[in-house]
Order: structure tokens, then sequence, then C-alpha cells
């Protein structure tokens, strides 16, 4: 399995983190995993999982350098983290950014959480990094729609802003786009970069409701759609995840891709049980 919707960040962030999510006015919920680091990764390798991302962002300027160095630093250690980094507008020098995570340390992406960030993903400041991006054919993995708890419903418009500019840029909306599917359906069927992760979707939990875009939209994706977790700021089972896929009942097939194949074709990895690394 190949899980792109890991987040990775330094122990400090991580506690911050579940500390926010551990207070229950936010409406967010308990992690069952405090992991990071070195345990982290062992625990993701217990459940199966060959390859992760390690998705990080930046709540304010200042932050991000340190934290793609971070990536840099785990990445070099550990052969099964696919890196990928963050840009905060606000720091200024995106194109800079670009060219250092993607042509200097050849990450593969970066995650950009707007509503953590404060910045749109439409910011005009970052069209240089996209510009970048899409010349290299690197990832954004984004968090645009408003599941679970956001009011914001405008990411299929900002999205839409930016893939009319660049249109060749490969996007990953996660959460499969909730709760704004049949926008995000809209888009993909547009624009042929546009990817879905499946983190946290159709797993029975009390804490994301509407979370299942359903056995059709899993079919019509199905060469689009990646697996997907949020570990560890999860409040179930890791393997909850993987059940809740299967138990649509989609096929070896679709599964395989699913769970592997469309994250080696977008990210540019060696196939299964092939050689290199
Ligand atoms: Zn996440």
């Amino acid at each position: 399995m190949i899980d792109i919707h890991v987040h990775f960040f330094p122990p400090a962030i991580f506690r911050a983190i579940w500390r926010y999510f551990e207070q229950g006015s936010h409406g967010l919920w308990p992690i069952l995993y405090r992991v990071h680091t070195k345990k982290h990764v062992e625990m993701l390798r217990s459940f199966g999982v060959e390859r992760f991302t390690s998705l990080l962002y930046a709540h304010k300027a200042g932050l991000a350098d340190s934290l793609n160095a971070f990536v840099r630093e785990w990445s070099a250690k550990e052969a099964a983290l696919l890196p990928f980094g963050t840009i905060y507008c606000g720091d200024g020098n995106v194109a800079g950014k670009a060219r250092t995570l993607f042509e200097d340390w050849n990450f593969y992406g970066i995650k950009l959480h707007p509503f953590v960030s404060h910045e749109n993903l439409d910011d005009e400041r970052m069209f240089d990094a996209y510009e970048v991006m899409e010349a290299l054919d690197r990832v954004v993995v984004c968090h645009p729609g408003s599941a679970p708890v956001y009011d914001q419903t405008d990411g299929p418009r900002r999205l839409r802003r930016i893939l009319e500019r660049f249109p060749r840029l490969k996007v990953v909306v996660a959460h499969c786009g909730a709760f704004e599917y049949g926008d995000y359906t809209a888009l993909a069927h547009e624009y042929e970069g546009v990817y879905f992760d499946t983190a946290m979707n159709c797993v029975h939990t009390h804490v994301f409701r509407d979370n299942c875009p359903g056995p059709s939209f899993f079919l019509q994706f199905q060469d689009r759609i990646l697996f997907g977790t949020d570990f560890p700021n999860l409040p179930y089972d890791y393997m909850n995840q993987v059940d809740a896929l299967k138990a649509l009942e989609l096929g070896e097939e679709i599964e395989r891709k699913i769970f592997s194949e469309n994250a080696r074709r977008l990210l540019g990895l060696e196939p299964a049980g092939g050689g290199g690394q």
C-alpha cells in the first residue's frame, strides 16, 4: 500500500496539533496514535504501508523552511518516506523555494492547508511556485473542501482559478473533496491533473459526517483516486480506513489502482515488486 495522506511533523508541532484536536470546542477528535519520527515510521510499516508522504504545512510565516528541512533530514534516513514539503506565500520568493524543493532536493510535492495557513490556494503570490511545479510535474496536495469543520465552501472556485492558469498542474484534493463532492467532480472532468485522496472517507465514524462520495464516484475516478488516511491524526484504528474502502466491493483491479498503482503513476515510482530502491 502507498498512503498519500500521512502527516509527518516535528514532535513539538505534532504535540501542539494534537492538543488543538483534543480541545473539544474545535469539533475535532481525540488522537489514537500519538507517534512521531521513528515510531511513526515503524507503525506504518507494521500496517503494511510500503511508501507514505510527509504532509505538513505552516500556520505562520517563518516556519516552512524548518519544516522542509525536517522532511529532507528524515527522507534521507527512511526510504519509505515520500518527501512532501510546504510553501508559505507570506515568506516570499516562492519560485526560489519551489526550485530548492524540487530541483535541489527532489521532493514530490507540497501540502497546502488554506484553513490553517490562512492563505488562499489562489493567492497570486503563490502562482510563481505553481508555474515551477507545473513545469516540473510536481504535486500539490491540498485541503480545499469544507470537511470536517470548516465553513468556507469556495475551494472549487479557487482551485478552478489556479487550473485555468496552470491546466497541467497535478492537484490532489484531500478527503475526496468533502463536502463539496459535486463541484470537485466537475473540476476533475475538466482537468485531468485533478486527483483525490480517501483520507477519512467512507469510514464509520461519528466525527466526520457525510464522508463517503459513494461507489459510483470510485468507479468513475478509479484511475485518479489515491489511498490516504490522515495518519497519525486519527480517532480510530488505521485498518478501519482500509476496511472501509474494501467494503465498497470495487473489485481487485480497482483496489490495486487505489491502494498503490495510481500513486505510483502520479509520483513516477517504480512498479510494485520491481527493482530499484
Ligand atoms: Zn490531513
